[in-house]
């Protein structure tokens, strides 16, 4: 039966089947099946196209599949848009709208919902994503596009069960063939090359299977419901995927089955029948330690570590492994997997494949069905252990990570489910344990502390697994399920897992440990860094934010401490496992303290939003002072590193220390560990603290107050930089408030006021440089509300500007002046700076807003700033500063620098002055009764006996017992010869302060505490007799102890530091004795900004406000010092003094001044000298200006300095620059920029522009003239004409030629081809690539001509054509002609071949000679576009000052007149003489010549002028100009003519007034009507007046109109014209207020009207005519020309005569306001070429052409298409927009430049690479400029970085 089905057209049978199954006998069902296992029998293969055709018509039951696909859709009841998409597709993210911050949307849905104002970005998807449109668990419903808010299921009918009924049946058996398939397919092991072909071929052949099944899935909600229920159905698993249902291949299916579990098994997992087994073996074999590791230890590393822990008790990380087996049921987890139905088993392979891309999309685009989404959630969750085994051993574990984050972000990210797995499916166990499981595969045993007795393990960051961040899925998982409330309260409420995690992290603590090189340079710098700093921040850091998000109220006290509670049992165990006692071992750092960090963000936590007492969550002292040391050794070591201690180690290190501080990271890193810091100073005894800290920053040595010492542990150089260090982080430790009580409000601030006041910052790096708020969740999100109010209340906005010739500027963000005065916090800088050159730069920039404000003037000390107030927690910080080891350091400091001893510094002092202004500002409570206390004792002789600084400062120190060489100066001189060490003892006794051992106080403290803490202390201390270096003075036998007098206090010491600072003996005077009235100067905030001078007084005015004691004290020390003076007489001394300072100050900034000055002249030089429009140049520059001098004009030479003139032995040259220019082709008719495209509507042809006109002109002229005579009709070059510019500098040539050689030997990369004779002029610098030599000038012959000389207009003539007689005459061959034919050959090798021939006979000279006159038109045009398109402004535009065209027409003229325009063929006869010109090409075969009337007057002109002789006569060219403006005018009135309608002409063709007008040859009546009477023999018009020219004529002509129109004609002409005068004959151009003058204003300019009509504005065109013979006549013969030649061009005879010269200035094209407009068409529009989207498209900014950016498939002959199309559209020049980068490019020659973008965001920002993807608005100054460099040729100039592109672009 089943196979007469088979041979039937599927159609029908289908149908029939449908029938037969709806029947009640099962008959249909058998037969299907029959027929099913014929057609998906495993002999066929598996997808060949009649497979997927039967199964198609068979689901379809009868219908054509398509209908089948409408029908089904139309029953779709999805609400959700569910579109998957892979990597690189572009999305949408929008902040406003999301829940989840996963949140995405495609394109259509994102434009078709509503966002305006939203804080929303594209991006393009790394991994792959999937649009949430109308999914409300993760984004606002306010945010889904239309179609998705409105689709409900209700309103969808219910799909009746008739239609669905084949697929239903037909499914099971296709997903069974395609198991099958995967089964068959499959063999290990995957990393064998040959298996993996194998692989990707099984892949291959079920393609059309899997994609019929994507087909399915967008059928709609209707056919995911049968697939969902066909894949998670067990019943028909159980039935089908054994193999035991079949009957008839049998074998194959069983093998099948048994393949199947036998790849389950290879895979390290069993099914849970086999489980039991298992599990009894592992009992036995007592291995419950190593289940954790699976029975699918099979990789090295595993093997070695079990070796470890076989060989005995004392295995690696035992314990914890141990914890870790009692907790989780691992194997469970790891080891079992039981498939029980399709889905399970497709998930198992899509694994085993590794994720291939088709089935991903299958899957993924099943998930809007709800039931689906929650059996696969499961599914997935069922097999993440098997995955994550399986990337780990994969070797494409970088797609992999891609596909599974693709996958898992889709169900991790809804709430719901994720609280649903992990309640039901234990997927928080899971995926710790997998993380374990993970990082145990790579442990080694940690080096830290004591190599030997370190029982803690690590993660060795060498791993692949680390390296690669293999682990980063799983990771970003977790923090993803983390980030829901409810998931995460399950983990903080469940013990084991906390206690797991636990364990995870501690394999991060310690890691990538560093040691100090002290003898040899590492051979090899190891980067093993960035595995760990990732590794910390990404599986440490983040889940650690993610969990502090839920601990931010009261109610999650219990939370909070929990964790705490875990987290010191972890550094318990830690200290123990790396056998920590009280030191760290020296030389040795690691930058990973994750627990420490867990610690610390979970206090402050607790502290801080869970008002919870510190001091319970805080262990014992013990605990703390081993908590401090780690941390504290980094400080001591990142200052180290700064000193360059640590410069063996490589650079790696500095990077180290970079990154711990940066603020990306330091939220993470160094603001817990500071926190820790502050915690453990504010707990532990601050005498201690501070010992610690001198002590590990190796400066406790320098801290004597002899003038000598030995420091064991450091070098002296670097003494000062460590203790510098030592100092500052103690004055960080106790001004930092970030986690003591400042508001999130005043961090941002902080924040952005420190990286403000280091540089001017753009939007983004701002953003970028502030750290993510330490709560998360406050509001701090980038772009939000609250950032930008308080980056409007701390900075200035600075909009983009454009620096001529510079380089193109951001929109800036720079401090208010009222931060730089109130807020600007040098220690906050310090902290934030990654490059000491920061805080420099603070400094400077700080300095210069107090000069510029006229508040300080000198050299400004860092501003002292009072800190926000401290959370009464950690009101036991401030101890630290008042105790006594503190205060005997500064006093020693105090002291020291006044003695100026050795390794002190400015640095220093300020350091220490800041830290006894903190402590006069947190003064304890009980000052005053301390104060009272001690009031007796202020004479005692030794150290201090109180705490308090207020006291201390004034106490004074008599005699101190210190340790010194013997070669020290006190020695000698206090040692009396008698002192013994009896005398010593004695003196230590009575009243000399003690030695200064720190670590003698430090060790005692610390034995202290342990025997307090611990029963058991002794047995600790005897453990370590440490043999630190600085307990052994004995050692050094050299020193000697000696009594040093001292007798001062530290107040004494500051006026003495007042006295010194100011460079004056009694500088100090206490003010109050001066002028008692003088409160105002009692604020010491009010001397913030000043020197050191300007600190101590104020700390002094701090001091005496303080204490009365301290006052008395002041005022006794200055009276001592120097005896009380009027206070009048000393203030005017100091003024002298100050008169002096002044003056000096004033010489000083005066030379400044001049300095500065001379440093501009030089930039100004340099930018006029780069900037062609810079309006005053150097005189020295003019060539060939208009002045008038008698004598040669005379060159200096920029290479030898020599100046002279150029001779015809010796040449100089102008340096220039040749360049092949379109620019002047891209002209249009219409004064309207062309828009950009942005629809397949719109489209711009290039049929208006001038190339393609003059091009269409000059074929026309070629179909029907003589070629010769059609070179000699137009002008070419406007496109690939080669445009000659100078910087104006000349040189010898020869000089030029031995400089190019020196060049060439130059080993130095050039970014310009010395090859190509490309060099940079010697003196500017500019680019250039040839020398134009100068001709010699023979100045008297220029002065001599007036426009009235007597001679007439014919006498001219005759006079120009027989000097037209003498052509001809070759030039003597001279170093000069040599030197002007090279440069010829230069100008002709610019440019392409195609620009240069135009003529039918390549080759042929006509080609030659219609390219050098057109150079001349083209420069000459040029010159006017840049000179803004007419002549009004005259010479007062100033580009001519740099023109070169003068030596130009030179070296033009010299080739020109080598050729010889026969006689008979020489217009000049023809416009100056009736002839018989008409027979000449009758007569001929050839064709005729073109028609005067046909002709370019203005080449016509160039002709006449260039093959003149040399030095023309002034004379000759206004006859020239005069017979020319003759035909011009005539051809201006034909093309009116034409122009006209029929009923005009023939009104024109006899006007009334035509006997009576006297002047007939002037009025352009009477010619208007001669013409139309002449062309209209010639049934001229009849072409016009059907044809759509006279479409033209819109209104009717009245006389004014005529005239304009006839102005216009001619003005292009005057305009080139007035130009070559000029540069001709040098007299300067004139100029006109209006527009409208411009026509008079140049013909009389050229001599066409007498000077005296010149004012007038009111000049009538035809005025200016001077026919030399009778006009009608000659026009007459004019128009014979066209009339008898039309009868074979009757077609293009209106064309031709219809000349239009005007066109508008070039532009590019006009950009839309919005880059969204242009990216979102051409993004993923496809190439015309190769009809694909290209990757990298681009688009040309000068015609809108698309072009794949190096892309292969539009590459012609190695050249890629952008390269290409520059040089067909720009002759060399391309400026292309970048689609996907939002930047443009611009390409000249071989060379290109990223020139940067047009398009800026709100912030006057570029977003290179879209990275960003905020909206992007059009920047128009930008685009001008732009647009200004490309019409001034000025590229090459401006931009710098220009590389070659190797034609790959
Ligand atoms: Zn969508
Ligand atoms: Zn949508
Ligand atoms: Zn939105
Ligand atoms: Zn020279
Ligand atoms: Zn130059
Ligand atoms: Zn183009
Ligand atoms: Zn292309
Ligand atoms: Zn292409």
């Amino acid at each position: 039966m089943a196979a007469s089905l088979l041979r039937r057209d599927k159609r029908s049978a289908a149908a029939s089947l449908k029938a037969e199954c709806c029947g009640q006998d099962g008959r249909g069902a058998q037969l299907l099946g029959e027929l099913l296992d014929s057609v998906l029998s495993p002999e066929r293969a598996v997808a060949e196209a009649e497979v997927i055709e039967w199964c198609k018509c068979l689901m379809a039951g009868g219908e054509s599949f398509d209908d089948f696909c409408k029908m089904v859709r139309g029953y779709d009841n999805a609400t959700l848009c569910g579109l998957v998409w892979t990597a690189n597709f572009v999305a949408y993210r929008c902040r406003t709208c999301g829940i989840s911050p996963c949140m995405s949307l495609c394109a259509e849905c994102f434009n078709a919902g509503e966002h305006t104002g939203h804080d929303f970005n594209m991006f393009r998807s790394q991994a792959g994503g999937a649009c949430d449109c109308g999914d409300s668990s993760v984004m606002r419903d306010s945010g889904f596009c239309k179609r998705h808010r409105s689709a409900t299921s209700s309103n969808i009918p219910s799909v009746p069960n008739e239609l669905m009924m084949m697929s239903e049946r037909i499914l099971p058996r296709v997903i069974l063939r395609l198991i099958q398939h995967l089964r068959d397919g499959y063999s290990e092991p995957v990393s064998d090359p040959a298996t993996e072909r194998d692989l990707q071929k099984t892949l291959q052949q079920m393609e059309p299977l899997i994609s019929l099944l994507e087909d399915l899935t967008k059928m709609g909600g209707a056919m995911r419901s049968i697939l969902t229920r066909v894949l998670t159905n067990h019943q028909i698993y159980k039935d089908l995927s054994s193999g035991d249902h079949c009957t008839g291949e049998k074998t194959y299916a069983k093998k099948n089955y048994e393949k199947y579990l036998a790849a389950l098994k290879g895979s390290g997992l069993v099914s849970s029948e086999e489980r039991s087994v298992t599990s009894v073996l592992d009992q036995m074999a007592g291995a419950s330690n190593v289940t954790i590791l699976g029975a699918t230890a099979g990789t090295g590393q595993m093997d070695s570590s079990d070796e470890e822990e076989q060989d005995g008790s004392q295995g690696i990380g035992k314990r914890k492994r141990v914890k870790l087996s009692n907790s989780t049921k691992d194997s469970s987890i790891m080891d079992i997997l039981k498939h029980k139905c399709f889905l399970e088993e497709i998930l198992f392979w899509t694994v085993k494949y590794e994720f291939p891309q088709k089935m991903v999309t299958f899957l993924l685009n099943m998930l809007p069905d709800q039931n689906y989404k929650i059996a696969f959630t499961k599914t997935f969750v069922q097999h993440y252990a098997f995955i994550m085994k399986t990337l780990i051993k994969s070797h494409e574990s970088d797609t992999m990570s891609n596909r599974i984050v693709h996958i898992s972000v889709q169900l991790f990210s809804n709430e719901e489910l994720a609280r649903q797995v992990t309640e039901e499916c234990q997927l928080l166990e899971i995926m710790v344990t997998v993380l374990l499981y993970m990082m145990e595969s790579c442990l080694i045993k940690s080096e830290l502390q004591d190599e030997e007795n370190n029982f803690h393990v690590v993660v060795n960051c060498g791993e692949p697994l680390l390296k690669n961040n293999t682990y980063w899925p799983l990771v970003s998982d977790f923090i993803n399920i983390l980030s829901h409330q409810s998931v995460a309260k399950r983990f903080l409420e469940d013990q084991g897992l906390l206690q797991m995690w636990m364990n995870f992290v501690s394999f991060f603590q310690g890691m990538n440990l560093n040691k100090r090189e002290l003898n040899e340079h590492v051979e090899f710098e190891s980067q093993t860094y960035y595995a760990a700093f990732a590794a910390e921040l990404e599986a440490c850091a983040q889940p650690m934010w993610g969990l502090l998000t839920h601990c931010k109220i009261k109610e999650t006290q219990e939370y909070t401490r929990t964790v705490v509670r875990y987290c010191l049992d972890a550094l318990q165990d830690w200290f123990d496992a790396i056998n920590f006692v009280d030191e760290p071992a020296p030389n040795q750092v690691t930058f990973h303290l994750p627990l420490h960090r867990y610690y610390a963000m979970f206090l402050s936590k607790a502290i801080r939003c869970q008002q919870l007492d510190l001091d319970s969550l805080l262990p014992d002292q013990e605990m703390l002072m081993k908590m401090m040391v780690h941390p504290l050794q980094i400080q001591a070591s990142l200052s180290e590193i700064h000193s360059n201690m640590w410069v063996r180690n490589g650079l790696q290190i500095k990077g180290q220390a970079m990154t711990y501080v940066q603020s990306h990271f330091c939220n993470s890193m160094i603001d817990p560990d500071i926190f820790l810091l502050q915690i453990c100073a504010s707990r532990l005894d601050p005498d201690y603290f501070v010992s610690s800290v001198f002590e590990r920053f190796k400066v406790v040595d320098l801290l004597t107050m002899a003038s000598q010492h030995q420091n064991a542990a450091l070098d002296t150089e670097h003494e000062r930089s460590m203790l510098e260090g030592a100092l500052t982080f103690l004055v960080i430790l106790l001004s930092l408030r970030i986690h003591l009580g400042m508001t999130d409000d005043e961090i941002l601030r902080a924040e952005m006021v420190a990286q403000l006041c280091m540089s001017d910052r753009t939007h983004s790096t701002l953003l970028d440089l502030i750290p993510e708020n330490p709560n998360p969740k406050s509001g701090i999100i980038p772009g939000s509300y609250y950032f930008e109010t308080m980056l409007s209340a701390v900075a200035d906005f600075k909009a983009p500007v454009f620096e001529p010739g510079g380089s193109m500027q951001q929109g800036m963000y720079t401090p208010k002046a009222d931060i730089w005065n109130q807020e600007f916090d040098p220690i906050m800088v310090i902290l934030r700076t990654v490059y000491r050159r920061d805080v420099q730069s603070a400094m400077d920039r700080y300095m210069g807003f107090l000069k510029q404000t006229g508040k300080f003037c000198g050299n400004p000390w860092p501003p002292y700033r009072e800190r926000a107030p401290l959370n009464p927690s950690y009101k036991g910080l401030m101890r630290i500063l008042h105790c006594k080891t503190l205060h005997i350091v500064l006093f020693t400091l105090l002291y020291k620098i006044s003695m100026d001893h050795q390794n002190m510094s400015e640095h220093i002092l300020c350091m220490a002055l800041y830290l006894i202004e903190l402590g006069l500002d947190n003064l304890p409570e009980d000052t005053v009764e301390e104060e009272e206390m001690l009031g007796e004792e202020r004479c005692s002789d030794s150290w201090f006996h109180g705490t308090n600084i207020a006291t201390n400062l004034h106490h004074i120190i008599n005699y101190v017992r210190v340790r010194l060489p013997e070669t020290a100066p006190e020695v000698t001189r206090e040692l009396p010869a008698s002192t013994s060490s009896d005398a010593s003892s004695f003196v230590q006794s009575s009243n000399t302060a003690q030695v200064f051992s720190l670590v003698a106080e430090r060790r005692r403290k610390f034995q202290e505490i342990i025997n307090r803490n611990s029963g058991n202390a002794i047995q600790t201390a005897a453990v370590r007799p440490k043999t630190s270096k600085w307990t052994a003075p004995n050692t050094t036998p050299q020193l000697t102890t000696t009594i040093l007098e001292v007798r001062e206090s530290m107040l004494s010491l500051l006026i003495k530091l007042h006295h010194k600072l100011s460079g004056k003996q009694n500088s100090y005077y206490p003010f109050w004795l001066e002028d008692s009235e003088s409160t105002s100067r009692l604020d010491p905030m009010q001397q913030i900004h000043g020197d050191g001078i300007t600190a101590v007084e104020r700390i002094l005015i701090k001091t005496a406000a303080r204490s009365r004691q301290n006052k008395c004290s002041i005022e006794e020390i200055c009276r001592k010092v120097a005896p009380p003076v009027p206070p009048k007489k000393s203030s005017s001394a100091d003024k002298k003094a100050l008169d002096k300072e002044e003056r000096r100050q004033k010489a000083r900034e005066r030379q400044q001044k001049l300095l500065a000055e001379f440093a501009s002249r030089q930039k100004s030089f340099m930018e006029t000298a780069m900037d062609l429009e810079s309006p005053d140049s150097d005189v020295a520059m003019d060539i060939g200006s208009s002045e008038q001098q008698d004598t040669e004009t005379v060159y200096d030479c920029v290479i030898c300095g020599q100046s002279g003139p150029s001779t015809e032995e010796r040449p100089t040259g102008l340096v220039v620059l040749l360049q092949a220019s379109s620019v002047l082709g891209h002209r249009r008719r219409s004064t309207e920029p062309k828009k950009l495209p942005t629809s397949d509507e719109e489209q711009i042809y290039p049929e208006d522009t001038c190339g393609t006109v003059h091009d269409v002109r000059i074929t026309d002229l070629q179909q029907n003239f003589k070629d010769s005579s059609c070179l000699q009709s137009v002008s070419i070059g406007w496109e690939g004409g080669v445009y000659v510019q100078t910087c104006g500098h000349t040189l010898h040539i020869d000089c030029h030629k031995s400089y190019m050689e020196s060049l060439r030997k130059d080993q130095v990369l050039q970014s310009f081809s010395v090859d190509k004779g490309e060099f940079t002029c010697p003196l500017c610098r500019q680019f250039a690539n040839s020398v134009l030599p100068c001709y010699p000038e023979k100045n008297e012959e220029k002065s001599i001509w007036s426009p009235y000389s007597n001679k007439n207009l014919m006498t001219l003539i005759k006079e120009v054509e027989e000097q037209q007689e003498q052509l001809g005459m070759f030039p003597s061959i001279t170093n000069l002609s040599k030197e002007m034919e090279s440069v010829m050959k230069d100008i002709r090798s610019t440019t392409q071949k195609k620009y240069i021939d135009y003529g039918k006979t390549p080759g042929s000279p006509d080609n030659d000679f219609l390219f050098m006159y057109s150079v001349a038109r083209l420069n000459l045009e040029l010159e006017l576009v840049h000179r803004g398109g007419n002549l009004c402004l005259g010479g007062a535009s100033a580009t001519t000052k740099r023109s070169c065209l003068n030596q130009l027409l030179h070296v033009l003229a010299m080739h020109m007149r080598l050729f010889r325009i026969d006689s008979a063929y020489n217009p000049w006869t023809r416009l100056t003489r009736l002839t018989q010109v008409i027979d000449l090409g009758i007569c001929d075969d050839e064709k005729p010549e073109v028609p005067l009337l046909y002709r370019d007057v203005s080449s016509l002109l160039l002709i006449l002028v260039l093959t003149m002789p040399q030095e023309l006569h002034k004379e000759h060219f206004t006859c020239i100009v005069k017979v020319l403006y003759n035909l011009l005018y005539t051809q201006a009135i034909a093309t009116l003519s034409v122009r006209f309608s029929k009923e005009e002409r023939t009104a024109w063709k006899n006007p009334r007034k035509l006997k009576t007008m006297c002047n007939s040859d002037k009025s352009w009546e009477v010619l208007l009507s001669h013409i139309i009477c002449e062309l209209s023999k010639g049934n001229l018009y009849r072409a016009s007046d059907t044809d759509q020219v006279s479409m033209l004529s819109t209104s009717a002509w009245s006389p004014q109109s005529i005239e304009y129109s006839i102005q216009q004609f001619c003005l292009p002409f005057l305009r080139t014209t007035s130009l070559l005068q000029h540069h001709l004959f040098g007299d300067d151009l004139p100029s006109c207020q209006r527009t409208e003058e411009e026509f008079g204003m140049l013909a009389s300019y050229l001599g066409l009207l007498p000077p005296s009509l010149q004012s007038s504005d009111e000049v009538n065109s035809s005025s200016c005519l001077e026919w030399p013979i009778a006009a009608l006549d000659i026009i007459s013969q004019w128009c014979l020309e066209v009339t008898t030649s039309a009868e074979s061009h009757s077609e293009q005879v209106m064309s031709l005569l219809v000349q239009d010269p005007q066109w508008s200035l070039p532009c590019l094209l006009q950009l839309p306001e919005n880059y969204n407009t242009i990216f979102q068409y051409y993004h993923r529009k496809a190439c015309v070429h190769c009809s694909k989207v290209p990757k990298d498209p681009a688009l040309c900014l000068v015609c809108g052409t698309f072009v794949c950016l190096k892309g292969q498939c539009c590459k012609q002959q190695s050249y890629c298409e952008c390269v290409l199309h520059s040089q067909n559209c720009g002759a060399g020049t391309g400026i292309f927009l970048l689609i996907n980068a939002s930047v443009i490019i611009v390409i000249r020659g071989h060379r290109f430049c990223l020139w940067g973008s047009v398009y800026l965001d709100t912030h006057g920002e570029e977003d290179k690479d879209l990275r960003r993807g905020k909206p992007l608005y059009l920047c128009n100054e930008r685009y001008k400029v732009l647009e200004h460099q490309w019409v001034t040729h000025t590229f090459d100039h401006i931009n710098k970085r220009w590389g070659p592109h190797y034609n790959g672009l």
